[in-house]
C-alpha cells in the first residue's frame, strides 16, 4: 500500500508527451500557401498564452483520452485478450489482484496488441486513477496519429465519407487536439492528467478508440475492411498535418451542420479571438436533400421553470430574445424571468436546455416572437436549422464539397481562410 499522501500520489504520472526529441524548425514544412494573406492573426488576448509553433511540440506525441462512460464507475474490468483484469476504487486509491495502487497502468499483451474495455477495443494503454469525486477515472493513452484515427471514425458516418471528407477531418482532428492541450498547459508543463486529457465525448471530439469499434454493426466484412482501410489512409495521407494561423496552431472549431452559413468563432465563442471569419456552405442544400436541414423543439413550462431556477431568475421564463437584432445566428440572449433577468452566451442557453433539443444558434423562428411574453404555463417553440455550434468547419458542407471533388486543403482553407496546413 502506499502512503504517499494524496497530493503527491496522484501526479507523478502525467507526460502526455513522450518527450523523445524536439524537431529542428526546419522540420516544419509548409506544404500549402496561404489562401488569404490579409488573414493575419490578431493581437493575443491579454493574459492568454501564444499557441505553439508545430516545431516547439516534442514527436511522439501521446495523447491522454478520458473515457466519459467510465466516469465515476466502482469497478472496472480491463482485457488484453490474455488478461482481464479488475480494478475498484479503495479508499483514496485502487486496488487490483489484493493490491492497493496510487494509480494503475494496463498494456497490450504484445506490440501491436489491443486493450478493451466495456466491449470496446482500444490502442495504446490504459491508466486509470481515482476520480476526484468517488469512483474511478479510465483514460486512454495512445499516439496522436492513433488518436486522430478514432477521432474520424468517432466523428464521421463512415459508410458514406468521401477520401477528401476523411483527411480534412483528420487534419481538424489533429489540430483541435493539440491547439486544445497547449492552451490547458498540458503541452507546455507537467500537470495533472485531469486537467491535460481530451474527453472522448463531443465535449471535446467524438473518438471512439479503434475503429472498428465504429463499425461493429456492418454486417458485411468487407464493407468493414473498406471503411477501415479508407480511415487508414486518410490518416497516413495526412499525417503529422496541422493547420496554423501565422506560424502558430490555429484555433479551431468544427461542427455538424451550420445551416447554409458559418459563423466567426468570437461571435460564437466569446473571448476567443482566433482571426476565424464565417463563410457561406452549401449545406443547406445537401441538408435539404436529406430533409433535415429545420428542426424544431417546444420547450414546456417545466423545462422553462427549472431554467429560470437555474439561472437565478425566478420560478418561471417570462420572454427570451437575442441581444442583437435580426442575428444570422442568437450568440448572447437575454433572458427575462419572473424576479429578473440577466444575459448569457446562447452556448450556455444551449448546454442548459439540452444541445439535442435546442440543436443549433441558426433560429429562423419562436413562438411567442422573440421578447414576447411567454404565457404562465405555456411553452417556447422554436424552430432553426442546422445541428451545432455553427463557427468553423461544417461537416455536412465538407461532405458536400467532398462529393464535388473538392480537395481537403481547399475545404479546409474555406472553412479556415488564412490558415496554412503544416507537418509537424
Ligand atoms: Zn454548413
Amino acid at each position: 500500500m502506499s502512503k504517499k499522501p494524496a497530493r503527491l500520489r496522484a501526479w507523478t504520472f502525467v507526460a502526455l508527451l513522450a518527450a523523445c526529441h524536439a524537431p529542428t524548425r526546419e522540420s516544419s514544412r509548409v506544404i500549402t500557401p496561404p489562401l488569404n494573406e490579409t488573414g493575419a492573426a490578431p493581437p493575443n488576448a491579454p493574459g492568454r498564452p501564444l499557441p505553439p509553433r508545430p516545431s516547439d511540440l516534442n514527436w511522439p506525441i501521446e495523447i491522454a483520452v478520458r473515457i466519459e462512460a467510465a466516469e465515476g464507475q466502482g469497478r472496472l474490468i480491463l482485457e488484453n485478450g490474455s488478461r482481464t483484469l479488475t480494478v475498484r476504487r479503495l479508499g483514496e486509491g485502487l486496488e487490483a489482484g489484493g493490491r492497493v495502487h496510487p494509480r494503475l497502468g494496463f498494456e497490450a499483451s504484445g506490440p501491436g496488441g489491443e486493450i478493451s474495455w466495456n466491449g470496446k477495443r482500444y490502442g495504446g494503454r490504459f491508466e486509470v486513477v481515482p476520480h476526484p469525486q468517488k469512483g474511478l477515472r479510465l483514460m486512454n493513452l495512445v499516439d496522436l496519429e492513433t488518436y486522430v484515427e478514432g477521432v474520424v471514425a468517432g466523428e464521421l458516418p463512415l459508410w458514406s465519407a468521401q477520401p477528401a471528407e476523411l483527411e480534412a477531418q483528420a487534419i481538424a482532428a489533429r489540430t483541435y487536439a493539440l491547439y486544445t492541450l497547449a492552451m490547458r498547459g498540458a503541452l507546455t508543463r507537467v500537470t495533472e492528467p485531469r486537467h491535460a486529457s481530451l474527453s472522448d465525448s463531443v465535449a471535446d471530439q467524438a473518438y471512439c478508440g479503434l475503429p472498428a469499434n465504429a463499425l461493429a454493426d456492418v454486417e458485411s466484412e468487407s464493407s468493414r475492411q473498406r471503411m477501415a482501410a479508407a480511415v487508414d489512409t486518410a490518416v497516413q495521407q495526412t499525417r503529422g498535418g496541422v493547420l496554423t494561423r501565422e506560424g502558430r496552431l490555429a484555433d479551431i472549431r468544427y461542427h455538424a451542420s451550420c445551416g447554409g452559413k458559418t459563423s466567426n468563432l468570437e461571435a460564437v465563442f466569446p473571448g476567443t479571438e482566433s482571426g476565424a471569419v464565417g463563410t457561406d456552405c452549401p449545406c443547406d442544400e445537401a441538408d435539404a436533400q436529406a430533409q433535415k436541414r429545420e428542426w424544431k423543439y417546444t420547450f414546456t413550462a417545466t423545462q422553462l421553470g427549472a431554467l429560470a431556477r437555474t439561472l437565478g431568475i425566478g420560478d418561471r421564463i417570462v420572454s427570451l430574445k437575442p441581444v442583437q437584432e435580426r442575428p444570422w445566428r442568437w450568440s448572447e440572449v437575454q433572458v427575462a424571468g419572473d424576479s429578473g433577468q440577466i444575459q448569457i452566451s446562447f452556448l450556455r442557453l444551449r448546454s442548459l436546455l439540452g444541445p439535442s433539443l435546442l440543436r443549433s444558434g441558426r433560429i429562423e423562428g419562436t413562438w411567442p416572437h422573440p421578447g414576447d411574453s411567454i404565457q404562465s404555463g405555456g411553452g417556447w417553440a422554436v424552430y432553426g436549422a442546422g445541428h451545432g455550434h455553427g463557427a468553423g468547419l461544417c461537416q455536412t458542407g465538407t461532405h458536400l464539397l467532398a462529393k464535388r471533388e473538392w480537395s481537403s486543403v481547399r475545404i479546409l482553407r474555406h472553412y479556415f481562410a488564412g490558415t496554412v496546413v503544416q507537418t509537424l
